[in-house]
């Protein structure tokens, strides 16, 4: 039975630097749904444990911080802003330090729960549009719309590379490879939620085509399911 635009759930999965958030920020845009950006919890959370200087290896330890967070994403003037305990930290969330830290952290079950829980609440009544590792296998296995994305490494190290030189960030495409190369095996190969594409997701590989291209094909799919 079709659902209003406004109820559908969209989950994107795929690895690093695929094309996840820029496609599923714009669909959500286009679509008026809102854009939940679960990498973004993870990051966050990996931020106050180094910041109190929590063994990020410790599990125990990381869901106890994570439980006494209040963690907020808000949109305002098309940018997301990701709120931890009230302090906006969008931009030190992305450092390269975070970024590593995301791996031993996204690996604990107890802290997974946790946002699983989060993220499923903020969810709860549809219109949104969900991107990361576990969105369309653990978080909305019943999603309307199901993509996993994917792109070959040149082209992903190549946009990572970009992004981080907007921010200052010096790099070279084979550092952004060997990073992007160790988060894949990570993600995909962890107990805990690890990276699969579900039988029921549709693949769409992002190397070679436009950004507006692999908007329009999810918008398409997300038409196909919800009442004109
Ligand atoms: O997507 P992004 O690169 O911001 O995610 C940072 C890290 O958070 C990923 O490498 C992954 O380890 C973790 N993550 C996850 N599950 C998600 C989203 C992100 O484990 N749903």
């Amino acid at each position: 039975m079709k659902k209003p635009m406004r109820r559908i759930v969209i989950a994107i999965d795929g690895p690093a630097a695929s094309g996840k958030s820029t496609t599923a920020r714009e669909v959500a845009r286009r679509l008026g749904l809102v854009y939940l950006d679960t990498g973004a919890m993870y990051r966050a959370v990996t931020f106050k444990a180094l910041r109190e200087g929590i063994d990020l290896k410790d599990g125990d330890g990381v869901a106890e911080m994570t439980r006494r967070t209040h963690l907020e994403l808000q949109w305002v003037n098309n940018e997301q802003h990701v709120l931890l305990d009230g302090e906006d930290v969008s931009l030190a969330i992305r450092t390269p330090e975070v970024t590593a830290g995301t791996t031993p952290v996204s690996g604990h079950p107890q802290v997974r729960e946790i946002l699983v829980g989060w993220l499923r609440r903020m969810g709860a009544t549809g219109g949104v549009v969900a991107e990361g590792r576990d969105t369309t296998s653990v978080v909305f296995p019943d999603a309307d719309v199901k993509i996993f994305l994917s792109a070959d490494i040149e082209a992903r190290a190549g946009r990572r590379m970009k992004d981080l030189e907007s921010v200052g960030v010096a790099t070279s495409p084979n550092e952004q490879s060997e990073l992007l190369s160790r988060r894949d095996h990570a993600d995909s190969s962890r107990q805990a939620s690890p990276l699969v594409k579900v039988p029921d997701a549709i693949e769409i590989n992002t190397s070679h085509i436009t950004i507006e291209q692999q908007v329009q094909r999810v918008v398409d799919l997300a038409r196909e399911v919800a009442e004109a």
